[in-house]
């Protein structure tokens, strides 16, 4: 980065200095940001303080203003990439703030933004799923649509509401949809916790070994809201249906915390799933009081549709 005085000096050095700062101050004079700021603060403009200025103006004249003259972020021409510069008047001269561009403010709201959706092994084009993309091509998948809609609209922290359990064959887009609700949320600084079930058991079974299973637990049990993703996918052993969902579940029926769930199976079939163990015993007690808990948190909405895998 060359700077302005840099600039002038090597001018003044090599001569001509005069020809060459009244061609720059031309240049500067020209620049219509210049010449408004000028004219909204001729009264406190003494010429003076414009030609003790002219190294400010100058900059500020290279500098693109409002992202006008950069392609991208990353391809910002400005000193400092990202900051854009404004004219302020400082005692007897003329100065330059940096502020952030709004290239740059829109990319640190998308971090921020991100950051409210943290994802347990759910798909990166997931999380960039949105409610309008959604295509509704059924009366169902309209249905569908319209309660997530209701859901992101009405809900506030605090208040009680039901999620939805999203049943439907593979591929229909009903994680797709879970994502559009979290990033719907998230415009309204709700955070969500997605949570791919099969993944989620797995691990939480190895972290047994490692002394992080109280800590997961707890993690998925407090967020704010918790969407688990394609339960019955997995294999669901008494432990895992027992002694991990059976708590997760109970604690957010108290605590009123909104629970979503997708699934390939209807309520019918999910006690199914989660009536017969994996030694092949039935226990039907058990499952039935999962599924209460299911009931309670989630309405049951069917999506359908064609498979969007190909
Ligand atoms: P499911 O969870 O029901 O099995 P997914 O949500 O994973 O289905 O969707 C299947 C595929 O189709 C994914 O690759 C997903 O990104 C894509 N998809 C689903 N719905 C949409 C949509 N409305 N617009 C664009 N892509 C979609
Ligand atoms: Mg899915």
């Amino acid at each position: 980065m060359e700077r302005i005085n840099d600039t002038l000096n090597k001018w003044a050095n090599g001569g001509q200095f005069q020809e060459r700062y009244n061609r720059l101050s031309e240049q500067v004079l020209h620049d219509p940001h210049i010449a408004h700021f000028l004219k909204e603060n001729s009264s406190k403009i003494s010429e003076e303080m414009l030609n003790k200025s002219m190294g400010k103006l100058y900059e500020y004249s290279t500098q693109s203003k409002e992202c006008a003259n950069c392609p991208s972020l990353d391809g910002c021409i400005n000193m400092m990439q990202g900051y854009h510069p404004h004219l302020v008047l400082r005692g007897n001269y003329i100065d330059i703030n940096y502020d952030r561009c709004p290239r740059k403010e829109h990319a640190d709201e998308k971090k921020k933004h991100e950051k409210l959706i943290q994802s347990l092994y759910v798909p990166k084009e997931i999380l960039s799923a949105s409610i309008a993309d959604f295509d509704f091509s059924s009366d169902d998948r309209v249905a569908a649509l319209e309660k997530a809609t209701e859901f992101v609209e009405k809900y506030t922290p605090g208040s009680k509401m039901k999620g939805l359990y999203l049943y439907g064959k593979f591929g229909v887009g009903k994680t797709y949809l879970l994502g559009a609700i979290a990033n719907g949320l998230a415009r309204k600084r709700i955070s969500s916790l997605l949570v791919y079930v099969p993944d989620f058991l797995r691990e939480i079974k190895n972290s047994i070994s490692d002394h992080t299973l109280g800590e997961k637990l707890e993690m998925v049990k407090k967020a704010p809201v918790l969407m688990l993703d394609d339960l019955g996918a997995e294999t669901m052993s008494s432990w895992g249906r027992d002694e991990v969902f059976g708590p997760i579940l109970q604690f957010r029926m108290l605590e009123d915390l909104p629970t979503f769930f997708s699934s390939n199976f209807d309520f019918n079939q999910m006690k199914n799933h989660l009536t017969v163990s994996q030694r092949g015993e039935i226990e039907e007690v058990k499952a039935a009081r999962i599924m209460e808990r299911i009931r309670y948190l989630a309405e049951p909405v069917l999506l359908d549709g064609l498979n969007r895998r190909r």
